[in-house]
């Protein structure tokens, strides 16, 4: 008989991005029959690079097992040039300014995490939950497609736009807040044979960048951010959000034109507001909140390494509390308020890409070029990511 500390539960998460595997790997560890549910048709792979700074992120990491796995997939960059409309340097932002302590492709890391979580979880591709019923016995669960299903608990880490937290908290306009920009980003073909040290080209509210693939030369990628008022697009409406980047970006120099033209053939768009997550509560009865759905902040910096913290923490907290959701939320809410909000209330990343006015640019560079600001900003973005004392769950 399996006396694992949570080997009594069915919990279902909604998301296979970052936080979601991470949770089911630490729900497997503890012993719960775990039920991964994602929209898109399989693991995505797209993103930019993304990082993890400070001591708590890589204890989680090591935890895991995946620290070695991630350090060979290590983009080894992260420094960023920045160009005038010649290409002629400017300034340099360092590595550990821009990629922090560890830096990987988004799609690697999802892709690691998966892995380890896939011998204890069951992933649903391609399917969503439509419909939430909760009482004193559990979680009566509507897919799209998949018969209805009951689960004893329900974890939305299904990001930014989350269904479970628009199902069960209310619409999303009450919890994301825009701020005032919008981030897109494509793969495309190297034909210019551009380094794998991100160069930015700005004008007032607007960042054009591009970057080779590490991992592959002949490829490259690019983030483009913008200000703009609240659009409105469906969230699988790629063409349309094609549209808004050529439009936004018209007129521009650089290379920018030759980068618009490689939009047409791109398969895959990430384009998403930059918004932030703002929720009075973590947990509603049997469901919670995690990752980007419960505090977000779109390239927010720290976002998968909290991501991954609070997975770490959750499932810590039920197996501490033997599986009685009630102790292990409000465990879980105390922990993470204070961890994720400390470095979300710092997050302000439109802002820092592409200053909306002539005289923020300005300003802009004139911080950012000097090193002893870049090292103030680099240390202070490492204390954010500290938490004294994060637990240890052993597995029963
Ligand atoms: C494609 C993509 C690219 C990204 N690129 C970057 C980047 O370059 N840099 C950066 O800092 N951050 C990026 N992010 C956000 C970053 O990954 C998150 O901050 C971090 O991973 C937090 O993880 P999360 O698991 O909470 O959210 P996410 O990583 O956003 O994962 C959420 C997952 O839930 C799925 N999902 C959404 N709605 C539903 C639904 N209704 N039902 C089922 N599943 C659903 C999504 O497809 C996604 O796989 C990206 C996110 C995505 C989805």
């Amino acid at each position: 008989m399996n006396t694992s500390a949570l080997s009594h539960l069915r919990i279902l998460v909604s998301g296979a991005g970052v936080a979601g595997p991470a949770l089911a790997y630490w729900l497997g560890v503890h012993g719960a029959r775990t039920t991964v549910v994602e929209l898109a048709p399989a693991l995505r792979e797209s993103g930019f690079t993304v990082d993890f700074r400070g001591p708590t992120h890589f204890s989680v990491l090591e935890r895991m097992g995946v620290l070695d796995e991630l350090r060979a997939v290590r983009t080894g960059g992260g420094a960023k040039i920045v160009v005038d409309e010649h290409d002629r340097e400017r300034y340099r932002l360092p590595a550990e300014f821009c990629g922090g302590d560890l830096e990987v492709h988004r799609g690697d890391l999802s892709r690691v995490l998966y892995e380890r979580s896939t011998d204890t979880t069951e992933y649903l591709f391609g399917e969503t939950i439509t419909a939430l019923h909760q009482d004193s016995a559990g979680v009566r669960v509507e897919f799209e497609s998949a018969p209805a299903r009951t689960f004893d608990l329900v974890i939305g880490a299904d990001g930014i736009h989350s269904g479970v937290r628009r199902l069960v908290f209310g619409q999303e306009t009450n919890f994301v807040h825009h701020l005032g920009y919008y981030l897109a980003g494509w793969d495309l073909p190297n034909d210019e044979g551009f380094d794998t040290i991100s160069r930015m080209y700005n004008t007032p509210g607007r960042l054009a960048s591009v970057a080779a693939d590490h991992r592959d030369a002949k490829r490259a990628g690019t983030m483009f951010a913008f200000t703009a008022p609240a659009l409105s697009y469906g969230l699988r409406d790629i063409e349309r959000q094609k549209s808004f980047v050529r439009t936004a970006f018209a007129g521009m120099r650089w290379h920018v034109p030759d980068l618009l033209a490689t939009l047409e053939d791109a398969p895959e768009l990430y384009f998403d507001s930059i918004s932030k997550v703002t929720v009075p509560y973590l947990t509603e009865g049997r469901v919670a909140l995690l990752g980007d759905s419960a505090w977000g902040v779109t390239l927010g910096g720290m976002g998968v390494g909290t991501g991954i913290v609070g997975g770490y923490v959750l499932a810590g907290e039920l197996a501490a509390a033997r599986g009685d959701h009630r102790t292990a939320f409000s465990a879980y809410e105390r922990r993470m308020w204070r961890f994720a909000g400390r470095w979300q209330r710092a997050a302000s990343p439109g802002r820092f890409l592409a200053p909306a006015s002539a005289s923020g640019l300005w300003l802009r560079d004139t911080l950012f070029r000097h090193s002893l600001m870049q090292r103030m900003l680099v240390s202070g973005s490492g204390s954010l990511a500290k938490d004294d004392g994060l637990p240890d769950y052993p597995a029963a």
